[in-house]
């Protein structure tokens, strides 16, 4: 059986499970991002019919842009998903998971967005804007 992942927002009120295999995570460094995260995005992906959501009462969506939206606690606040309309995955936020030792960085993106007072040096690819192989935004 496939190894089952758990998570859940800082304060228990929305949980998932997932047996997929996450994809590697994308650190996204586009303004939406900082802004909401306070700091820049990491964050990996599942396919929908693969995560199974507890709690969705608890999540606000926020209609970000007319491509995507982005899915907070109401109770305690954390960031959650970020979801791009007619998609038919979901990225997760890399912090949700319980034990999050079969995550591993993937890329950097967004990066000609990045906030000035940090550097990336993790040897990691880095994208000026979206990577070729990954679907988000164009913006
Ligand atoms: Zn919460
Ligand atoms: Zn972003």
């Amino acid at each position: 059986m496939d190894k089952l992942h758990q998570g859940s927002c800082l304060c228990g009120g929305v949980r998932f499970t997932t047996t997929a295999q996450p994809r590697g995570v994308v650190y996204c460094h586009c303004r939406q991002c900082r802004k909401q995260a306070g700091h820049f995005y990491a964050a990996t992906n599942v396919a929908d019919d693969q995560l199974e959501l507890h709690g969705s009462e608890n999540i606000t969506w926020y209609a970000a842009s007319d491509f995507a939206r982005r899915g907070f606690c109401s109770r305690c606040g954390s960031l959650l998903f970020w979801k791009a309309h007619g998609q038919p995955d979901i990225s997760v936020m890399a912090g949700l998971f319980d034990d999050p030792s079969d995550l591993a960085g993937a890329c950097h993106i967004f990066v000609g967005q990045k906030g000035a007072y940090y550097e990336i040096d993790d040897g990691l690819p880095q994208f000026e804007r979206s990577s070729p192989d990954i679907a988000v935004a164009q913006d």
